[in-house]
C-alpha cells in the first residue's frame, strides 16, 4: 500500500491534489457539462474532505475546449489556449456549486485574475484557505498558453506542498496496453516516472511527470467511475498505480 496504511485505517495523508479531466464531468453526452455527472464527482470529493484531508483540485477544459484541436482548425495557437484555460473556469464554477450545494466550502482560485468571478492565485491565502478546511479549486491552469492543465496540477501540487496528487481517470490505474480494448491487459502496482516517460505511458504529459518527478511528487492513478473509490484509497482500499 502506497501510503503504508491497512484497510479501515484513517487516511495518513494530510493534504492532496485531486486531477480531473473535463472529459470526467461531461458523462456520456460526448461535450460540456453534464450535471449529474458533476454532482456524483463532487460526492466523492466531499467523501475525501470529510475524512479530514485538506484537498486541492484542479479540472480540465477538454469538454469544452482544447487549444490544440482549436490550432489544428486554424486558430492561433495562443488565442486557442486562453480558450482552453477559460474553459477550465467554467468546469471549476460548475463543481464549486455542486460541491458548496453539499455543504463543503470551497473557493475557486484562478491564474488568470476575474475578480468579479473568482479570487485570484495568491499563494499564501490558498494555503490559508486550505488550512481551513476549504476545498480549493484552482482554474485556468498555469496562465501561460502551451501548458495543460496537468503541469498546472503539478505546479500547485508542489506549491501547495501536496503529499501527492490523485489523477481520476475510466481505469483503475495504468496499463501495459488499452485494458478496454485487450483482455490480457496488465495493471502495474508501481511505475517509476522515468519508466512512465520512457514508455510514453499514457498518464500525464511529459512536463507534468517531469517536473513531479524533480519534485518528489507521487501520482496515483484509479479510476472515477468506481463509487466510494477515491476515499477508499485514502484509506489504503482498492486498486490503483502510484508513479513516483
Ligand atoms: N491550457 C493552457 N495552459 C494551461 C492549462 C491549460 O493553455 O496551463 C489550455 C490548453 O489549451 C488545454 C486547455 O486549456 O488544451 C484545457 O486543458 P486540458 O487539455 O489540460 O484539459 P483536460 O484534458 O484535462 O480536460
Amino acid at each position: 500500500m502506497s501510503d503504508g496504511s491497512q484497510p479501515g485505517e484513517k487516511p495518513t495523508y494530510k493534504r492532496v491534489l485531486l486531477k480531473i479531466s473535463g472529459e470526467a464531468l461531461m458523462g456520456d453526452q460526448g461535450f460540456g457539462l453534464n450535471p449529474p455527472t458533476v454532482e456524483r464527482i463532487a460526492g466523492e470529493v466531499k467523501n475525501l474532505h470529510d475524512l479530514g484531508v485538506e484537498v486541492c483540485l484542479v479540472i480540465g477544459g477538454g469538454n469544452i475546449f482544447r487549444g490544440l484541436q482549436g490550432s489544428a482548425q486554424g486558430m492561433e495557437r495562443t488565442t486557442a489556449d486562453y480558450m482552453g484555460m477559460l474553459a477550465t473556469v467554467m468546469n471549476a464554477l460548475a463543481m464549486q456549486g455542486a460541491l458548496e450545494a453539499l455543504n463543503v466550502h470551497t473557493r475557486v482560485i484562478s491564474a488568470i485574475p476575474m475578480d468579479q468571478v473568482c479570487e485570484p492565485y495568491i499563494r499564501r491565502r490558498a494555503v490559508r484557505h486550505l488550512e481551513k478546511k476549504r476545498v480549493c479549486i484552482f482554474a485556468a491552469g498555469t496562465g501561460n498558453p502551451y501548458f495543460t492543465t496537468d503541469t498546472a496540477a503539478t505546479l500547485r501540487a508542489s506549491e501547495m506542498n501536496c503529499e501527492a496528487i490523485f489523477k481520476g481517470t475510466q481505469v483503475d490505474g495504468i496499463y501495459n496496453k488499452d485494458p478496454k480494448t485487450n483482455e490480457d491487459a496488465v495493471r502495474y502496482d508501481a511505475v517509476s516516472y522515468d519508466e512512465v516517460l520512457q514508455k510514453n505511458l499514457k498518464v500525464m504529459d511529459a512536463s507534468a511527470i517531469a517536473l513531479a518527478r524533480d519534485n518528489n511528487l507521487p501520482i496515483i492513478v484509479f479510476s472515477l467511475d468506481t463509487p466510494g473509490g477515491l476515499a477508499g484509497i485514502l484509506r489504503g482500499q482498492g486498486t490503483y498505480t502510484t508513479v513516483g
